[in-house]
Formats: C-alpha cells, sequence, structure tokens
C-alpha cells in the first residue's frame, strides 16, 4: 500500500499522530506540505509566520531524508493540490491531523470528496490537542461552558494512555522519497519578502527543543513569575504549539508528571495548556463564537465608529494611547510578534473598556501581528476580556491601566525596554507620566505630545462610559 501523510499544523517527526498511522499502515509513505494560496492571499507580503514555516519545513525536509524519506512542498490551492498529488503518486489514502477552524473543516471536506471520486480516503487523527470534540462532557452530555469544572474532569479523564507519545522512529523504513520531492521553496518563489523573527524563537523543531530545555529550568516558579513580563517567566512554546514543532502530549506529560511530583509552577502551566484545550472544545461547540459574541446578547452592545474612533484603534495599534504598558506592550506585538500573556489581557481591555472599540477589531489586529495566532485561543482571550465569551471576565470588572502596570512591572523595566524614551523617569512617574512633576519630566527629556503622547482617554470617565455601555446586558451577565 502506498500512503501520503500531509503535514498542517504538525511540522514534525517525533510523536506525530497522522504520519505514525500513513507509517503504520502502509509500505511507502510519501511526505507533503501545500503552501496554501487560500491562507497566504490574505496575508501581509512580509509575514513572520511565513518565514518561520519555511524554516520548519527546511528542517523536516531534512530531517525526513535523513531516515529514507523527502518533503513535497507544493505552493497552490491545497483543497486541489491534494487530491491532484494522491492521484499521481497513486495511494489509497492521505493521512492528516484534525484541524477543527470553520475554513479547516470545509477544505478538508472538499479534498475527502475529491479523493473518494478516484477510491481514496482521508483519514485523520486527533493530534493537537490532548482532548477535542466530544471527549470531555458534562455529567447530562452538554459541552462544558465554566473552565474550572472542565479541568477537573479533563484532569480526572487523563490517563497515560493519553499522553503517551506515539513512536514514529520504529515505523520510519516505510518513508519513500520521490522525484517530486525539490526542496523548501525561498520566500520569493511564493511572493513573500523577509520578516525578522526574534532569535530567541528558533527554527523548527530543534527550536523548540531549546526552548523547552530552558524553560525545564524554571517550570518550578511559573506560577509566581508567568505574570511580570519583564521576567523569563513563560515558556515562549506557544508558536511551536501553534504549528506542532513540539508535540503537545509530550509538555503535557511532562508538566502533569512533575505536578504528581507536587511541581506547584508545573501544575499551574498544566493548566495554561487545559485553557488551550478548553477553548479548542468551545470553537468545536460553538462555532458561531468565531464570527460574533459567544453569549449572542453582547452583539447588541454599541462600539465607537467613525474616524474619532479609527483614529483611537490606530494609536491603540501603534502604542501610542500615553498608557505607557499598553503601548509598551503593543510595541513589543509590532516589534516581535509575541505579547506576553498579561499584557494581552490589559491591552485587549484597553481596547474594549478604556476605548470602548468592538473587540473584533482588536482580534483581527492580533490574529495578523501574533507568531502564535490561533483562531480558537485567540478568539477566546478576545472575548474574555470583553465580557462576552464564556467564562469570562464579568462586564463590570474594569483593568485600570495604571494599577496593572504598577502591579505587574512595579519598576518600570518591561516599560522601559519598549518605550526608552521614558527611561529617565522614576519608577513611579512611569505608570502615569502626566502625572510626574514638570520638573521631573523635564529632566528625563520626556515631553508629553511630542517624543510621548498624553493619554488619549481618561480611565475614570472611559470605565463609566463603559459600565452604560454594558448596561445593554446587564440583567442577564
Ligand atoms: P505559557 O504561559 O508558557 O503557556 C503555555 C501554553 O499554554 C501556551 O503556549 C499556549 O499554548 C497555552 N495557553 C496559555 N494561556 C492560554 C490561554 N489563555 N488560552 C489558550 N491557551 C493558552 N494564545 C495563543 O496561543 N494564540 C493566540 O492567538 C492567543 N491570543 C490571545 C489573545 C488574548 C486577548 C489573550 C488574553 C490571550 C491570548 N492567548 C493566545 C493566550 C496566551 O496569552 C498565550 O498562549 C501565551 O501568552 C503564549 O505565551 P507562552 O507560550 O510563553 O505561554
Amino acid at each position: 500500500d502506498r500512503a501520503l501523510a500531509w503535514f498542517r499544523r504538525d511540522l514534525r517527526l517525533d510523536d506525530q499522530a497522522a504520519l505514525f498511522h500513513a507509517l503504520k499502515s502502509a509500505d511507502a509513505v510519501f511526505c507533503c506540505f501545500i503552501l496554501d494560496t487560500d491562507i497566504l492571499a490574505a496575508l501581509p507580503r512580509a509575514d513572520r509566520r511565513v518565514v518561520f514555516i519555511l524554516g520548519a519545513l527546511a528542517e523536516l525536509d531534512q530531517r525526513l531524508r535523513e531516515r529514507g524519506g523527502a518533503l513535497i512542498v507544493r505552493h497552490g490551492a491545497a483543497a486541489d493540490e491534494i487530491p491532484r498529488l494522491a492521484a499521481e503518486l497513486h495511494v489509497q489514502a492521505v493521512f492528516c491531523n484534525h484541524d477543527d477552524e470553520p475554513a479547516a473543516l470545509m477544505r478538508d471536506a472538499q479534498v475527502a470528496e475529491k479523493l473518494a471520486s478516484f477510491g481514496a480516503l482521508l483519514k485523520t487523527s486527533k493530534d493537537h490537542v490532548i482532548f477535542e470534540r466530544r471527549e470531555v462532557m458534562t455529567a447530562v452530555g452538554g459541552p462544558y461552558g465554566v473552565f474550572t469544572p472542565y479541568k477537573n474532569a479533563w484532569l480526572k479523564k487523563v490517563e497515560p494512555f493519553y499522553l503517551s507519545s506515539y513512536p514514529v522512529e520504529r515505523y520510519t523504513e516505510a518513508l519513500a522519497g520521490s522525484v517530486l520531492a525539490q526542496g523548501v521553496p525561498s520566500l520569493s518563489d511564493i511572493g513573500f519578502e523577509p520578516a525578522a523573527l526574534p532569535a530567541s524563537l528558533g527554527m523548527g523543531a530543534s527550536g523548540a527543543e531549546a526552548l523547552l530545555e530552558d524553560f525545564l529550568e524554571r517550570i518550578a516558579r511559573y506560577d509566581r513569575a508567568r505574570d511580570f513580563p519583564a521576567i523569563k517567566g513563560p515558556s515562549y512554546l506557544s508558536t511551536h504549539l501553534r504549528f506542532g514543532t513540539v508535540s503537545i502530549r509530550r509538555l503535557a506529560r511532562l508538566a502533569h508528571e512533575r505536578m504528581q511530583a507536587g511541581d506547584r509552577g508545573a501544575e499551574v502551566w498544566l493548566s495554561e495548556l487545559i485553557w488551550r484545550d478548553f477553548y479548542h472544545q468551545v470553537m468545536h461547540h460553538h462555532p458561531h463564537a468565531m464570527t460574533g459574541a459567544f453569549r449572542r446578547e453582547y452583539d447588541g452592545i454599541q462600539w465607537e465608529q467613525g474616524p474619532e474612533a479609527d483614529r483611537l484603534f490606530k494609536a491603540w495599534c501603534d502604542g501610542e494611547t500615553g498608557y505607557p504598558l499598553v503601548d509598551a506592550a503593543m510595541k513589543q506585538l509590532n516589534e516581535t510578534g509575541y505579547q506576553h500573556n498579561r499584557l494581552r489581557m490589559v491591552t485587549a481591555s484597553f481596547l474594549t473598556k478604556d476605548l470602548g472599540i468592538a473587540w473584533r477589531r482588536g482580534e483581527a489586529y492580533f490574529a495578523q501581528q501574533l507568531l502564535d495566532f490561533d483562531l480558537a485561543a485567540n478568539n477566546g482571550g478576545w472575548q474574555w476580556a470583553s465580557s462576552s465569551g464564556c467564562d469570562a471576565q464579568p462586564y463590570f470588572r474594569i483593568f485600570n491601566p495604571v494599577s496593572q502596570s504598577e502591579k505587574f512591572d512595579a519598576e518600570g523595566k518591561f516599560i522601559r525596554r519598549y518605550l526608552p524614551q521614558l527611561a529617565g523617569l522614576s519608577d513611579k512617574a512611569i505608570h502615569a507620566p502626566w502625572l510626574a512633576a514638570p520638573l521631573e519630566l523635564q529632566a528625563a527629556g520626556v515631553e508629553l505630545g511630542a517624543n510621548y503622547p498624553r493619554p488619549v482617554v481618561d480611565h475614570a470617565f472611559a470605565r463609566e462610559r463603559t459600565l452604560a455601555r454594558y448596561a445593554v446586558v446587564k440583567s442577564r451577565a
């Protein structure tokens, strides 16, 4: 038998479910990746993710070649290219891993139909999460809408079986080379331009490995360090999880083992991985939430619109709001493609509750900028911050951007890194420069309205306006 393993968001060889099933079922397994024009067409010409993907593909191709295989890379619409390739290679089946995003499900249904027209099958597996779809349900058989009971049910269900790795390495003799495998195209071959990646991110599965090793040294402190953007608290593995250059089973297993040995940091980190599963199953059960509010009554909120709102939105995107923590966070996003989790909560709250701008606009901006952009997690995060999601922050809890700054970047280290023009301010003044004494501003070389903006909105005023704006949903919140 001949099979095709179709790589998508699982760009690694080890512990890869679809590859494992392909290798076990066939004597000759071809491997492919499609640079899908249906997805790429919507991206800016310089996109960090495209650079990351090409790097990961190059490493994957090399590792496949070391084992007698090779990666066939095509540039075109996946819905056409996969059936075409399957026919050219005379395979009986195409193996891939589940992708539950609505657009991906539609694409996969088209592929399955085209394959069926010449007698080939599309065989899919779970790989991207520990539990998906209907695997963790309430006692009455419904989906969970609140995280903590979901997490408890998740922890109760998890057994070594769900966390163990697929031993791909035992079956690699079935990997087949092909004259169609002609290396990975360059950026310019596919019409893209270079974009800089943070060096610390690393490339491909080897990059993920280095980050993981580094994080395991610190995981025990994760619970105490994770909220402070100036220190190395989190794992920075999100981009690798997004593109599957690291296996979620391996990460969850490491965290679970440490948790069982009493490691509090690992326990809190595992909980974050469970949030990832949680939002993933929300997407499966509530696809309407990917295009509107999870709680439909929140679609009735009147957001600010028009030229003034557009100006404020641009100030937010560019990190020019006059609130240093918000601005430093947006600079981090724009310059690196990453934003610390605490800051994602702060900036999302600021956009929706201080500027009164629709969360969907912020969601779209993050989707464009984030290296780790993931529909389920990004949508979940935005709806949490705007209070329209399931198990979201209540609408009347409104982050104060100054006290968040004083609490989570007390010495202004993070702010100084991204806003060097404020570096000379004292630890006290840096969180709200417009309150600083004129002499201090002058001594620090800060000229409000010139080299750093005055605040675009007054938080106390915005807070009242938001409470009024959300009154339409009050009765049901
Ligand atoms: P760590 O703290 O090391 O966490 C480990 C992993 O757990 C992460 O890599 C991620 O896969 C998962 N995780 C952690 N927190 C969450 C969460 N709240 N929801 C879902 N998964 C989580 N995460 C994304 O992966 N992609 C997104 O597009 C995304 N958009 C977000 C938007 C908003 C408004 C908010 C508030 C959060 C968003 N998150 C998103 C969740 C979280 O901020 C990032 O996963 C995290 O900052 C990534 O950094 P890390 O890998 O160092 O995280």
